[in-house]
């Protein structure tokens, strides 16, 4: 057992540690068939506690979810609250108060003309995709077909998601089922793909004269929409953008007439320490026009776990396009707009908003990477550590000059994610997922209530977990 962060004894909290044999009985189709996963059947806070006892601080955020912890007691208030008094009704026929109020703040407090609520990342991002695609249909452009995200990218899991990003393994038993209308082009990833001596200007310039070219090579006419991940973060484990990055991307979109698509899924709304990741390359003297997507997704954090909730928000000039043309977007979902999720994201917001969340999240994760830069980086197998606010990636490589990942067969990420569990701690963990390119990575994503003491307890067993797997 470990002594954690709050001076109490956590268990040890693997998985075969937490089920006393590891190969409890599931009838659950998980990602993978085997069983034995620890089984949480609490969450307090910052942590998270399970069937065999184990306490562990949740410094995965499940998948970047849990912004403001767990249980939080005016969220379940308010949730149980819209569920005494009113648990669905149709969007199609009935408007609800907390979505309405929802959509207003988030519009209101960073410039968007309207939010579309569903249920999760994917189904956004599906949304986006279609929005865009009708949006230049009702523009009279109906040509414009085509989609380019980036290489090494995830934009989640239904099929045109799946299509849009570039995360092979992911995708490779699908391909068959994949539309062909999306194209990808390089990365921003400093630490991997710029040439050494480049300055940061002149790696943008090299990635905004790629785009330029790739519209054009496509047919400028043809293409609809350029989507792109702020801060990569399960593609690539919490890799920035290199400041004016946003703002080229977005100049290079604005004079091909091809709309500007940010996905925030897992970096967004506060996680970046900013509200959203994009607002990191604004001009601060401007109204933020110059990098505010024209199309937006978010996710995970919007409801930080209370109840399944994703967004787009539509800036005001797309939404014209619709108010001008036939009023209607063609994309309905049955949970859309719920009662539940959007009173638990409404609570959310509220909460982040009124206890300085966002600030607090910035100022935690300076901390963080200071604590990782000291005692983590000059470890011999770790490359880099890199991210913004509490989005924090470590990768891990075989050789510190060379940048030689480890083979994906090798689970490097995985072990070292079991290790740190062991140790108390639940980080997320990925490996390289496009064919040449296999970067192991832990990602930190605690909620942004993560105290200082809790953030020294977790560079600890990082530490000791990367030092335990690699020793060899
Ligand atoms: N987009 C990004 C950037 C993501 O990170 C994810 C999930 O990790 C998704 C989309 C898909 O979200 P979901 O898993 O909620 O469908």
């Amino acid at each position: 057992s470990n002594t954690s962060a709050t001076g109490t004894t956590t268990a040890k909290a693997s998985s075969s540690a937490a089920n006393g044999s590891g190969t409890t009985p599931s009838s659950v189709f998980h990602r993978t068939l085997k069983t034995g996963l620890p089984m949480a059947i609490r969450g307090e806070g910052n942590y998270l506690y399970t069937a065999s006892g184990a306490k562990i601080l949740d410094a995965s955020g499940g998948a970047a979810v849990v912004s403001i912890g767990h249980a939080v007691p005016e969220v379940v208030e308010a949730v149980t609250a819209q569920l005494g008094t009113l648990p669905y009704v149709s969007s199609a026929l009935f408007g609800m108060q907390p979505a309405e109020d929802l959509a207003s703040q988030m519009c209101n407090d960073a410039g968007f003309g309207r939010a579309i609520f569903l249920t999760g990342g994917s189904e956004a991002v599906e949304t986006a995709i279609k929005l865009c695609r009708q949006y230049h249909v009702e523009n009279g452009r109906p040509e414009r077909t085509k989609f380019i995200a980036r290489e090494i990218s995830y934009h989640g899991n239904t099929l045109g998601a799946l299509a849009l990003g570039r995360h092979d393994r992911r995708r490779k038993n699908f391909m068959p089922l994949l539309s062909t209308e999306f194209h990808a082009v390089s990365p921003c990833n400093a630490y991997r793909f710029k040439n050494a001596g480049d300055s940061d200007d002149a790696y943008v310039a090299r990635l905004a004269a790629e785009l330029d070219a790739k519209i054009t090579e496509l047919g400028a006419d043809t293409v609809a929409a350029f989507f792109m991940e702020p801060i990569v973060g399960a593609a690539a484990g919490c890799v920035p953008f290199v400041p004016g990055y946003i703002r080229a991307m977005k100049a290079v979109c604005r004079k091909h007439g091809v709309l500007f698509c940010c996905d925030e899924i897992m970096c967004g709304l506060g996680r970046s320490g900013k509200l959203h990741a994009w607002q990191w390359d604004a001009d601060p003297n401007s109204d933020g026009d110059d990098a505010r997507p024209d199309v937006q997704t978010l996710g995970k954090g919007l409801c930080g776990g209370y109840a399944p909730l994703s967004a787009v928000l539509v800036a005001p000039a797309v939404v014209d396009v619709f108010a001008r043309g036939t009023g209607a977007f063609v994309n309905g979902y049955t949970f859309q707009s719920s009662g539940m999720g959007t009173a638990a994201g409404l609570a959310v917001y509220n909460y982040i908003k009124k206890h300085g969340l966002v600030e607090q999240c910035r100022l935690r994760g300076q901390l963080l990477v200071r604590l990782l830069e000291e005692s983590v980086l000059p470890l011999p197998h770790v490359g880099s550590v890199r991210g913004n606010g509490l989005f924090i990636g470590i990768e891990l490589v075989q050789d510190k000059e060379t940048k030689q990942p480890y083979p994906y067969a090798d689970k490097v990420a995985d072990k070292i994610g079991d290790a740190v569990l062991e140790r108390g701690a639940a980080v997320y963990y990925g490996s390289g997922c496009a064919d040449g390119w296999e970067g192991d990575h832990i990602m930190l994503c605690p909620p942004y209530t993560i105290t200082e003491d809790e953030i020294v307890f977790l560079v600890e067993q990082v530490k000791a977990g990367i030092q335990e797997v690699l020793s060899e």
